[in-house]
């Protein structure tokens, strides 16, 4: 739950600092200008305008909206010198607000019609257009409220010819964006050159908004309650994703103190990359594949820098949900073999679009009221096969290059499996047939995040090369919990015995099947978990790539031996905290240093 608390500065400024506690979801300390996303708008004055006046309000219409398109294309222009041409095509739909005929003639028609000043007629026209929007069912649709009322909010203040106000000054300098909640594409379109942290009121460790700020290496913070309408842009703020902390107006001696703790935490970072080169085995021996997840192509280079073996799971659909159409096979190919042979020579593990859930866009009216549950993942790739197949082909090309893998998310039956590898050797054959060079043995996973996967895990693993267990997911599906609904937060437990058994029920049935077991949900990221997965006998983790030191120190530290008699006696555990207290107990004998 958030809490404010203020405390004087004692150093005699007049403001003193106010504190909203949250749920740290990426770590890291941000300080800079707080950016409110959707912040309330302030009603234009109506007044009556006559005769002549009226063309001189539709005039001063055209100057704002001429105004306006210059400066997001100048914002665009600044974006792709630093990011390049994808992330600035997101404000191609701000510009295509602009030139909405329906919306100008609407407009201009109240003006002449009504009379009214062109401030009240734009605000009414847009506002009508906004809460249309808002009653869509499409949450792709319903999100363009956002670039909507960002041109709203422009063109008023190019109306009052306000100059460059705070929300203004915020949005083209470095600033921490603020916002109710945000949505994974919302995120994936962050400038990691101007977006420094951010902080919703909503949200959750696993949600992949949490997940894309893990990647871009951005703090963030959710669950602080109210601080949308409690900060304002400009303010000066303080982010703490270690603790969950956001602080307006940080006095000196906080600043001071995050100073120290920012040294502190590069210091174990320096420590910790000397482990680079090292292998990832436990104490006596046992060796666990240390692979990364990752969201953009960029962390194939990260990837290769922080010891990692290679990419144990891409998250395709943030390549896809980052442009407006679907790539094509060679721009998917390209990506692919460009990420593959920046890892080379581990190589990656392609999983195929997971769309769904909260990772949208996809079809409105197929979403259902509960997307998680309905069309997502595999549900949707064997509903839209043209599309489906395109992305095995490029995988399949890929791996004529470079070393790849595909693994296939939300499988929860033998049956989906099997028309998922049916189409991949449809395409395996017309690549022959055309002579396309690929792998004819590319190995194949599938994701055991459903439960019912992990309870015929034994019928499946005879039919690919390898298991990775999504315990984002298999967690909230087997504990019936909306891994981003906070309300229900409670009852998302990695460490539930239900969870528990089901991995190991995994496990054991890779194993008998001959095939390895690995894990890239976010538990395999989580220092307190590690003891517990070793002990299972998981053969492979893959990780947040910023956690993967952190991660191998802790394997290295841990004894297989010990760690498997804990994970055997677990056998009456009959709550979470009571495998947590074994596990802690081991990770603080074996890293305390982590674990403080
Ligand atoms: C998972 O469910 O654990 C997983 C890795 O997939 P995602 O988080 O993308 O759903
Ligand atoms: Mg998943």
């Amino acid at each position: 739950m958030a809490d404010t608390q203020t405390a004087a500065s004692g150093s005699g400024r007049s403001r003193p600092e106010r504190r909203f506690v949250g749920l740290g979801v990426s770590p890291g300390v941000a300080r800079g200008n707080a950016f409110v996303r959707g912040e309330v708008f302030v009603e234009p004055d109506s007044y009556r305008v006559e005769g002549i006046d009226t063309d001189r309000e539709i005039d001063r219409f055209h100057e704002a909206l001429s105004a306006t398109r210059k400066q997001i294309e100048g914002l665009q222009s600044e974006v792709a010198e630093a990011a390049g041409g994808r992330d600035a095509s997101i404000f191609d739909a701000h510009l295509l607000v602009l030139e909405d005929r329906g919306v100008l003639d609407e407009v201009e028609s109240i003006v002449r019609d009504e009379r009214l000043n062109i401030e009240a007629a734009f605000y009414r026209t847009m506002g009508r257009y906004v809460e249309r929007l808002r009653g869509i069912k499409d949450p792709y649709l319903r999100e363009r409220v956002i670039d909507i009322e960002d041109v709203m909010r422009r063109v008023l203040r190019n109306l009052a010819r306000a100059g460059e106000g705070a929300a203004e000054h915020s949005a083209r300098h470095p600033h921490i964006v603020i916002a109710h909640a945000l949505t994974p594409s919302d995120t994936v379109g962050m400038d990691r050159d101007l977006v420094l942290g951010f902080g919703t009121e909503v949200g959750s460790y696993t949600s992949h908004t949490a997940i894309i700020a893990r990647s871009l290496g951005l703090p963030a913070v959710v669950g602080l309650h109210g601080f949308a309408s409690a900060v304002h842009t400009g303010e000066e703020l303080l982010l703490d994703g270690y603790n969950g902390v956001a602080i307006v107006d940080p006095s000196p001696e906080t600043l001071a103190e995050y100073a120290d703790l920012e040294k502190e935490k590069e210091e174990v970072e320096l420590r910790l990359e000397g482990l680079r080169e090292e292998e990832s085995r436990t104490a006596d021996g046992r060796p666990i594949t240390l692979s990364a997840n990752i969201e953009f192509e960029h962390e194939a280079a990260i990837t290769k820098k922080s010891g990692a073996r290679g990419i144990g799971l891409y998250r395709t659909e943030f390549f896809y949900l980052h442009g407006d159409a679907w790539p094509s096979e060679e721009q998917q190919a390209r990506n692919y073999t460009r990420v593959a042979k920046g890892v080379h020579p581990d190589g990656v593990i392609i999983r195929t679009l997971d769309l769904g859930g909260d990772k949208l866009p996809q079809d409105a009216e197929d979403a259902g009221e509960n997307p998680f549950l309905g069309y997502r993942g595999i549900r949707v790739s064997l509903g839209r096969p043209e599309v489906f197949k395109t992305q095995l082909r490029a995988i399949l090309i890929a791996s004529g290059k470079a070393k790849v893998r595909a693994m296939f998310p939300m499988v929860s039956t033998r049956a989906e499996l099997r028309r998922a590898k049916e189409l991949l050797a449809e395409c395996a054959e017309e690549l022959l047939r055309e002579g396309v060079a690929h792998d004819p043995d590319l190995e194949v996973g599938v994701m055991i995040e459903v439960p019912s996967a992990a309870i015929v895990a034994d019928q499946l693993a005879g039919e690919v090369d390898f298991f990775s267990i999504g315990t984002n997911d298999l967690i909230q599906y087997t504990m019936a919990v909306d891994r981003v609904n906070e309300k229900v937060s409670d009852l998302y437990q990695p460490l539930d015995p239900a969870v528990v058994r089901l991995i190991e029920m995994t496990v054991n049935a890779g194993h008998e099947a001959g095939i390895w077991v690995g894990v890239c949900g976010e538990m395999a990221s989580d220092l307190y978990f590690t003891p517990l997965l070793v002990g299972l006998g998981l053969d492979e983790m893959s990780v947040s790539v910023r956690r993967v030191p952190a991660v191998k120190h802790a394997v290295r530290s841990l004894s297989y031996a010990e760690c498997r008699a804990m994970a055997l006696g677990l056998g009456g555990a009959g709550s979470p905290e009571e495998i947590l207290a074994r596990c802690r107990e081991l990770a603080l004998a074996r890293y305390p240093e982590l674990i403080s």
